[in-house]
């Protein structure tokens, strides 16, 4: 947690049992202001309170997402294998052209100058066939893996950051906030990129199976199995939602950022 006013951190003091935060104000910002303390449970109740913004209400969508973001990984593995197949065989074809090039400059057939620069561009082309190989792992599958990830991380936070013990806590904090704030006594906090848009998805999960459900009361008896289409026809609205189809920042995508 950092002093919002200096952005140095919060040091803590245990008084009376319990534990109080307060600006080092080691800054000349802070240190003619009045000294001033935050209760750790009370920080802890803004954390906990943002948490529950995470929480996804249907366990049958989030289900439906981690598989679809899992085979999606999977499909970017067998691609990168065809991918790295090709470019392996590219670079086989590009050696043996350079062996000819050099048998002709032995026979005579080109001259010494006109090796060198075609020599030289085929190993630049070698050159830069590994390296985009190389990279093209960590690029795609980690963007990937890290979306599941925080989705599944963001949900234990969500429903057990009770029981966990102080240092899961503070793991759960640096991984799901951008900064916990100490400012005008009173705390504010920001989520990462990717798990304010959890949050976002899942108070629009909320909202529209909290729609469909009061609808059902105006349909009361109709049909028996009224609230289970319903509540079917509402998970097939979000999965588009989830997969940041509907979303319109196009930088901004937790799952899918090709499209
Ligand atoms: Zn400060």
């Amino acid at each position: 947690m950092t002093c919002a006013t200096c952005g140095s951190q919060v040091s803590w003091q245990l008084q009376k049992g319990r534990y109080y935060g307060a600006c080092q104000r080691r800054d000349e910002r802070c240190k003619n202001r009045k000294y001033k303390y935050i209760r750790e449970d009370v920080v802890q109740e803004v954390v906990k309170q943002e948490l529950e913004r995470l929480l996804c209400p249907s366990q049958s969508v989030l289900e439906w997402v981690v598989e679809s973001m899992q085979s999606d990984v999977e499909k970017a593995a067998d691609n990168r294998a065809e991918v790295e197949q090709n470019t392996k065989t590219r670079i086989e074809r590009i050696k043996s052209m350079d062996e000819s090039l050099y048998d002709d400059k032995l026979a005579g057939v080109i001259t010494q100058e006109r090796y060198e620069t075609k020599h030289e561009s085929f190993m630049s082309e070698i050159e830069t066939l590994e390296l985009a190989m190389a990279s093209f792992d960590s690029a795609v599958t980690e963007r990937k893996r890290r979306g599941i990830y925080m989705l599944e991380l963001s949900q234990r936070a969500a429903k057990y950051y009770d029981e966990k013990d102080d240092d899961e806590k503070r793991q759960i904090l640096i991984e799901l906030f951008e900064n916990i704030m100490f400012k005008n006594d009173a705390v504010s906090v920001n989520l990462k990129d990717r798990a304010e848009l959890i949050a976002k998805y899942s108070s629009k999960t909320r909202e529209l199976l909290g729609s469909r459900k009061s609808n059902d009361r105006t349909f009361t008896n109709s049909e028996n199995n009224r609230g289970q289409n319903n509540e079917k026809s509402a998970e097939n609205a979000l999965y588009p939602l989830w997969q940041g189809h509907v979303e319109s920042n196009h930088d901004f995508r937790f799952w899918r950022p090709m499209y």
